[in-house]
């Protein structure tokens, strides 16, 4: 058995620390967060979990870790008490006639990105039977079909119920830790845990965001989500709609919620979402189906995502600990690819790391 030192709990700090006791190790968590986890960008995610969609749009390496990450998602989830919302049906993508030129450009690039078996061409026929109520506004759609997403605030609150009733976990919130050293990992050890930082077998850092001043590169990406209540809406997929200005996506969860996000804005920004943004999230849900027409807003909210200047994940060894950092829109995505990485190279296999880049100082 092993002690470590978790300092963050948003999506990676959580998963691994729940990871870490199903092995056995005890895990002690420090974070500025609340035990709900509002202060995280998982928190505000859609949850969608789409390799080959994302990575038309970012690269193809993203593929070929969210395929890793979606086939460890069911056993994860399997190992929770209650079952969570995971909704893998698939993605429709869809663009509206004026915008077919957007809708080419994306298809050539899923020919160069992807293999033939990952998508398929929809007619209207087809998308008719596939989803109905998408085919009343949309002429043809491309379907993904290994794509999924999940109920990321079910699974907040299962993880905070686990942790923080395990006799493994000892759970403290924190003043924001504004940067890390051996100097200050013995004041904090000391502060709430009342031992030695020595006391611990490895520190990991899981600040996200809040890591800029220990993780050269690190930035934020604005985004900005919606969640509507729509009886009139029953859609069994995943929706994106290109388009040149607002490119969606739509992610449903149970009882007729959805998540549609997200702007995607170069900026630290965390303030509440703007006119402009809520004005052109719910001007293309609206297109989507006119059913959104009488849905309730029951959120608007905005968080930012950490990003490394390739968006592409990072795991660093510092000489005060271990970083994981930099998921960027990929959070669920990848988080169980680069976990499992992760998990390898505290069994001591440095070997591991084969998505995150994996840096020592
Ligand atoms: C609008 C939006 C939509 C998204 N949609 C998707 C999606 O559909 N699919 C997908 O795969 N990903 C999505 N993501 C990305 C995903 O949410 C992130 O990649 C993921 O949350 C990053 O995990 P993390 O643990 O590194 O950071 P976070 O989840 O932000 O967690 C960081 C934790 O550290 C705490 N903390 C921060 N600073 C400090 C400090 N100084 N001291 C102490 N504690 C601190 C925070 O309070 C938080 O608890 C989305 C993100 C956003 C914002």
């Amino acid at each position: 058995m092993k002690q470590y030192l978790l300092i963050g709990s948003g999506l990676i700090g959580r998963l691994l620390a729940w990871r870490l006791t199903l092995k056995g190790h005890r895990v002690s968590i420090l974070s500025s967060d609340d035990q709900v986890g509002m202060g995280s960008a998982g928190y505000i995610a859609a949850a969608m979990i789409s390799p080959a969609t994302e990575a038309v749009q970012t690269e193809a390496k993203v593929k070929e870790i969210g395929n890793i990450s979606a086939a460890i998602w069911p056993q994860w989830l399997a190992d929770l008490p209650e079952p969570i919302f995971y909704q893998s049906n698939g993605t429709l993508v869809v663009a509206h006639a004026g915008d077919q030129a957007e809708m080419e450009r994306f298809t050539k690039r899923a020919q160069h990105v992807l293999s033939d078996n990952d998508y398929t061409q929809l007619s209207k026929a087809e998308l008719k039977e596939k989803e109905l109520q998408l085919s009343q506004q949309f002429d043809n759609a491309l379907f993904f079909d290994d794509e999924a997403c999940l109920d990321n605030r079910h699974l907040y609150s299962q993880l905070t119920t686990i942790l923080s009733s395990s006799p493994l976990c000892d759970w403290q919130q924190c003043e924001e830790i504004d940067s890390l050293s051996d100097g200050v990992l013995e004041a904090l050890s000391q502060q709430y845990f009342s031992c030695s930082s020595g006391a611990f077998d490895e520190v990991i850092d899981c600040r996200g965001n809040g890591a800029k001043k220990d993780l050269e590169g690190l930035r934020s990406i604005r985004g900005e989500v919606i969640r509507v209540h729509a009886p009139e809406v029953n859609f069994k997929h995943a929706v994106r709609l290109i388009h040149p200005r607002y490119p969606m996506y739509l992610a449903p969860r149970p009882n007729n919620e959805y998540f549609l996000g997200a702007t995607v804005i170069e900026s630290d920004d965390m303030s509440p979402v703007s006119v402009r943004s809520g004005l052109e999230l719910m001007s293309a849900l609206y297109t989507i189906n006119s059913g959104f027409a009488e849905a309730r807003v029951l959120e608007m909210a905005s968080h930012c995502r950490p990003a490394m200047i390739d968006n592409m994940p990072v795991v660093k060894r510092t000489n005060w600990g271990l970083q994981v950092n930099g998921l960027y829109r990929h959070g669920y995505l990848f988080s169980p690819a680069i976990i499992s990485d992760v998990l390898a190279l505290l069994e001591g296999n440095e070997q591991a790391i084969k998505f995150g880049e994996f840096m020592h100082v």
